[in-house]
C-alpha cells in the first residue's frame, strides 16, 4: 500500500519498509505545541531543600496523620520508576492519569481540534471514548465490529480521523482483536493507534507496551482499576514515545496524582501476589459461569471471554435484567445483552440460581 499523503494532508515516511504517518508532531494540535505550561511550585523546584516556603502551603500539618498539607509530585517519579522496572519501560515514556479516562481525554485534547477533527471507534465498545469525544466537540467515526467482533480495517482506512480507538480485549464483547487487524492499523492508519488494554491480565494476547519501539503512532492504555483491584484509587497508565508523552504531561492539570494515590498504588504495586491467584481463580469462575448461562433455555449465545466478564445474548433482556435487579444483583444491560462481571463462587451461585428461578 503506497500513499504520498494521506487523506488529511500529512507527509508519509519510510519506517521499517511500510509507509506510515509517523510525524507526532504533525499530529499534534498547534495551540498545544505553542503552549508554555504552567509550572508548578513543586516542579519548578525538585532537588532537596530543609525548609518549603515556596507553594504556600500550611507549614503545620494536616488534621489527620500524615504530611497531606504539601502538594504532591506533579510527576510522580517514584511511582513512575516502580512502573518502569516492573514493565520494562523508560519512566519517561509513562504518563499517568486519574484512572485511563483521564489519558483518554488528554489523547483527544492533544490531537483533535474541536469541531474539526474526527476520532474512529469500533462499536460495541468502551463508551468513555464517545462521551470524551463529544466534550470536546469532536466528531466520532463509528465503524462497528463485524460478526465476530473483529474491525473492518479496510474500511477504516478509508477514514480521515486523527485517533482511533481499539480496546482489546474489547469491553463489552470479551475478545481479543486480531493481532493482524492491529498490525495492519499501526501500520497504515495516518493518526495515533490507542490499544485500551484494561483487560490484558485475563487474556492470552501480548501487551503492545513492548512494540512502543516499532510504531511511533501507537499509545497504550492500562490501569489498576482491574485485575489489580485498585479501582477505588483512581490510576490508570498510558504508554507511548517520550515525544508524545512529554505533550500529554505539558496539557495535565499540574497535581493530577494526589498523595495518597502515588502513596498506595507504590504499596500495592510491591504487593501484587495476590493478582496472580485472582486471575486465575477469575478465569476458573468464568469458564464455570459459561456453562451454567450456555445450559438456561432464554439464553441465545454466551460469548467467549478473554476478561473478567461474560457477554449474553439473550431473550428480554431488559427484563431479565430488571427480574435480577430486585433481587439485588446488578449486571450491565447492552441492548439485547447482558455484560455480567465474573463474582466470587458465591456470588456467580447466588447470580445462577436466580436465573433458574426466572423458569418458574
Ligand atoms: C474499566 C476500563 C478502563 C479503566 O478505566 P479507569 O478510568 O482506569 O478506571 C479503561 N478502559 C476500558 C475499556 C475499561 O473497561
Amino acid at each position: 500500500m503506497t500513499r504520498g499523503l494521506n487523506n488529511s494532508g500529512i507527509p508519509l515516511r519510510k519506517i521499517n519498509n511500510f509507509q506510515i504517518a509517523m510525524n507526532i508532531e504533525s499530529l499534534i494540535r498547534e495551540n498545544i505545541k505553542a503552549l508554555h505550561s504552567y509550572c508548578s511550585a513543586r516542579h519548578e523546584f525538585s532537588g532537596e531543600a530543609k525548609i518549603f516556603l515556596d507553594a504556600n502551603e500550611n507549614a503545620f500539618g494536616s488534621p489527620i496523620p500524615g504530611n497531606y498539607n504539601r502538594y504532591p509530585d506533579p510527576m510522580q517519579t517514584a511511582l513512575k520508576e516502580k512502573l518502569s522496572t516492573q514493565l520494562s519501560i523508560a519512566s519517561d515514556q509513562v504518563f499517568l492519569g486519574n484512572g485511563s479516562d483521564e489519558a483518554i481525554d488528554i489523547l483527544i485534547r492533544i490531537f483533535c481540534r474541536p469541531a474539526r477533527d474526527k476520532v474512529i471507534i469500533c462499536p460495541p465498545t468502551y463508551g468513555i471514548y464517545e462521551t470524551c469525544a463529544g466534550i470536546n466537540d469532536i466528531a466520532v467515526i463509528k465503524i462497528s465490529l463485524d460478526g465476530s467482533f473483529q474491525p473492518d480495517t479496510d474500511n477504516i482506512l478509508k477514514q480521515s480521523a486523527r485517533l482511533i480507538f481499539i480496546c482489546t480485549p474489547n469491553n463489552p464483547t470479551g475478545n481479543i482483536i486480531d493481532r493482524s487487524k492491529i498490525e495492519l492499523l499501526l501500520k497504515h492508519f495516518p493518526g495515533i493507534v490507542v490499544i485500551d488494554e484494561a483487560y490484558i491480565h485475563y487474556s492470552s494476547q501480548h501487551s503492545y507496551v513492548h512494540e512502543l519501539a516499532i510504531y511511533p503512532n501507537l499509545v497504550v492504555l492500562q490501569t489498576l482499576s482491574k485485575a489489580w483491584g485498585m479501582a477505588g484509587l483512581r490510576l490508570g497508565m498510558a504508554f507511548a514515545s517520550r515525544e508524545l508523552i512529554a505533550y500529554m504531561n505539558k496539557v495535565k492539570h499540574p497535581y493530577n496524582i494526589n498523595t495518597v494515590t502515588q502513596q498506595l498504588a507504590l504499596q500495592a504495586l510491591d504487593n501484587g501476589e495476590s493478582v496472580g491467584i485472582w486471575v486465575n481463580t477469575t478465569k476458573e469462575q468464568r469458564n464455570w459461569l459459561h456453562e451454567q448461562l450456555t445450559s438456561l433455555p432464554f439464553v441465545r449465545k454466551v460469548y467467549p471471554s478473554e476478561t473478567n466478564f461474560i457477554f449474553v445474548e439473550m431473550a428480554n433482556a431488559p427484563v431479565v435484567y430488571q427480574l435480577l435487579l430486585a433481587k439485588g444483583i446488578v449486571t450491565r444491560l447492552r441492548e439485547d445483552h447482558l455484560r455480567i462481571t465474573v463474582g466470587t463462587s458465591v456470588e456467580n451461585h447466588l447470580l445462577i440460581n436466580e436465573l433458574k428461578n426466572l423458569l418458574m
